[in-house]
């Protein structure tokens, strides 16, 4: 994920080190006021440079692990919180699949 631009913690991870992505860091994570179509161009194209990241396992876990925002391994907000791994306040995932995950939870 971006690591050169994102500060992702206090320590550098190893994994990190082997992100392809370096430097790129706009296209995980959305802009201010992002339209939705716009979102799902940034997301493809953050998409493939994953599928070919070899650390997107790693990657993915930790975004998973941390509730972060963003796009991580391979997966948007939607795709992590779909997969049980919410985030506090989403952005990216659509009102009626938040409530539902929400009301599901309590
Ligand atoms: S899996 Fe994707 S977001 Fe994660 S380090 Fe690789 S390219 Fe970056």
């Amino acid at each position: 994920m971006a690591t050169t631009d994102v500060n992702h913690s206090d320590t550098q991870l190893d994994w990190q080190e082997r992100a392809v992505c370096k430097g790129q860091t706009q296209l995980f994570f959305a802009r201010k006021a992002e339209r939705p179509e716009a979102r799902a161009r940034r997301e493809k194209k953050a998409g493939r440079l994953c599928s070919v990241c070899p650390v997107q396992t790693e990657c993915r876990e930790y975004g998973r692990r941390n509730h972060l925002y963003g796009f991580w391994g391979g997966e948007s907000e939607e795709e992590r919180h779909r997969a049980g791994y919410s985030l506090t306040a989403p952005i990216g995932v659509p009102r009626g699949l938040a409530d539902r995950s929400e009301a599901a939870a309590s």
